[in-house]
């Protein structure tokens, strides 16, 4: 969720139903930023009980934008009113007061999509690991594991003039593949007539295009460096502007020692369903071994 929530029923690593979504397609986008911390957690509690419709549920596991940690939302860089919140709480809370004990987990969307992506794909026993590329850049990692991950602000340049990131940073990659970071840079242009005008050869927004591409292969390189070999996907409304080829080669120059060579991309379509099922096999898995 940043511009809305949505939810679903997941059975067998699948959605079951249909998917619920909040606020309604039509409804301002704006809406949720303004929205009170309570008046989410009340909203995502009255549409999770609607599509339980008086079943039970075995877990609820919510995707969030940010920094969570045992189900406070830390920071939230674009729904602000919500930091320090205590959202597993609020919602086990709601669901206690109509009768039901449901166990909460909250999940970095990011992670959520992650796990999304294992279980739909059968590879759940590997490390899988996703940039998500949109207004910021998303980083998650399944299996799941305590720590900040906040992978989209991972240093990519030492350069004191990048200073486009969201949260403030120097020299982040989300300052530079962000989509506000772009447009930030690019006052003239849209960040689609960026990537439009450097497939026709313009050269600003060519050099920029290599750019966004040199950055996130540094970005993957570093975790690469850290955690090892593997896939990384990519997925989030702007994964299409990204050349695999491109990255590939790319990743192939700023990693070279042999243990760590191997890594490989793929760009997934942006959807809801990942982080609902995703969020939900956590939760579900979270739940039952505590
Ligand atoms: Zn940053």
């Amino acid at each position: 969720m940043v511009e809305h929530v949505a939810a679903g029923l997941v059975e067998n690593n699948q959605i079951a139903g249909a998917v619920k979504v909040f606020p309604e397609i039509g409804d301002s986008r704006e809406a949720l930023l303004s929205m009170p911390a309570d008046n989410i957690a009340a909203k995502i509690a009255e549409v999770v009980k609607s599509l339980a419709g008086g079943n039970s549920l075995s877990a609820v596991g919510v995707g969030f934008p940010g920094i969570i940690r045992e189900g406070v939302v830390e920071e939230s860089p674009n729904l602000q009113q919500i930091k320090g919140f205590h959202l597993r709480e609020a919602l086990e809370t709601a669901f206690a007061s109509s009768g039901a004990r449901v166990p909460v987990r909250i999940y970095n969307d990011a992670d959520a999509t992650a796990a999304g992506i294992a279980a739909t794909r059968g590879v759940m026993g590997k490390l899988s690991r996703v940039w998500t590329l949109g207004n910021g850049v998303g980083f998650g990692r399944y299996p799941w594991s305590p720590g900040a991950w906040e992978g989209g602000h991972s240093v990519v340049t030492l350069d004191p003039k990048e200073n486009f990131c969201g949260c403030g940073g120097r020299g982040h990659l989300e300052g530079i593949l962000g989509h506000r970071a772009m447009r930030l840079r690019f006052l003239d242009l849209e960040p689609e007539e960026v990537f439009e005008n450097a497939k026709n050869g313009e050269m600003r927004c060519s050099e920029f295009v290599t750019r966004c591409h040199r950055a996130l292969a540094a970005a993957t390189a570093t975790s690469i460096h850290m955690e090892g070999p593997g896939t990384f996907y990519l997925t989030g409304p702007n994964a299409n502007w990204i050349d695999v080829g491109t990255l590939d080669r790319l990743v192939h120059d700023m990693v070279k020692m042999s243990p760590l060579q191997g890594s490989r991309f793929e760009v997934i379509p942006t959807n809801d369903d990942l982080g609902i099922i995703g969020a939900a096999v956590s939760a579900a898995a979270a739940s039952a071994a505590a």
